[in-house]
């Protein structure tokens, strides 16, 4: 069979970037982009490639439309970091495969549907891996996972997925659920300007919706697992992706806000930050 390769623009400001490639001879050119950082932060984009990693058959289970928006709101967020703190970026990995090919967000067995998938689909996971590695071994005191997701199904609001709670056990430990929930948590420091969050703010852990509790990835990689950080998914409205262009530096601020109340920014980003002439203030 004739494989066609789709040029991918490489192009970011956030280089240098880790290039993962398939082993030879299995088609793909690259298919995960994964930029070290200096803060404790990992932010995961799973669903918004559109490459064609050599044209596997197409999926035949589960979600195959992308997350659109979602590379460039982490991307943004991620510049908007490093504006707040002097130049501190967060790690990113973004899968470049089309989810109608593959689905990281899975298990490799669900999420992949034949052989020419796989490898894209253990290049996503191997840099997530190394990234929470060396986060974990960077910052022992804690380090935040944020796994960037889009839904179409209720446009104006942001849904916090934890598997209610678990995949941010280590947080809960340390502060509680209002860590989670609370006004000082992400969800309360994104709903402090302007947006509308689920679950609803409180000081107790309550449910969250089931659509949107929490996929593979924070499952995988959550902090309840021996090998894991604090990991939160966020599920980003279309409305919101399409519509609101301030999106990027506020979730980089409610992330900054929330690193900084759940102790895991060490004290000297803490206090570039508050020397920056950024949108937040004490
Ligand atoms: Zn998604």
């Amino acid at each position: 069979m004739q494989r066609r390769h789709l040029l991918i623009s490489l192009t970011t400001t956030l280089l240098p970037a880790t290039m993962h490639a398939a082993e030879p001879g299995r088609a793909p050119l690259v298919q995960t982009l994964s930029t070290p950082g200096e803060l404790p932060l990992l932010l995961t984009v799973p669903h918004d490639g559109e490459a064609f990693i050599g044209l596997p058959p197409a999926r035949t289970r589960g979600t195959v439309l992308r997350d659109l928006g979602t590379r460039p709101l982490a991307e943004q967020t991620a510049l908007a970091l490093a504006r707040l703190t002097g130049g501190q970026r967060p790690a990113l990995v973004v899968a470049l495969a089309h989810r109608r090919y593959v689905d990281v967000n899975r298990s490799e067995a669900e999420g992949t549907e034949s052989d020419d998938a796989v490898p894209a689909w253990r290049s996503y996971h191997a840099e997530v891996a190394a990234q929470v590695a060396d986060l974990r071994k960077r910052f022992p005191n804690g380090a935040l996972m944020v796994d960037v997701h889009g839904q179409g199904q209720v446009p104006d609001t942001i849904f916090r997925g934890t598997r209610n709670g678990q995949t941010a056990r280590a947080l809960i430990k340390r502060l509680g659920p209002v860590a989670l929930q609370g006004p000082h948590s992400l969800t309360g420091e994104l709903a402090a300007r302007g947006y509308t969050v689920a679950p609803l703010m409180q000081d107790t852990l309550s449910a969250e919706d089931p659509r949107f509790s929490g996929g593979h990835t924070v499952a995988t990689y959550g902090s309840h697992q021996p090998e894991g950080i604090d990991a939160i998914q966020l599920e980003f409205g279309s409305a919101l992706r399409q519509r609101q262009a301030r999106l990027p530096d506020d979730l980089a601020a409610a992330l900054l806000a929330f690193m900084r109340y759940a102790g895991y920014l060490p004290a000297n980003v803490s206090a570039r930050q508050r020397s920056s002439p950024g949108r937040l203030t004490a």
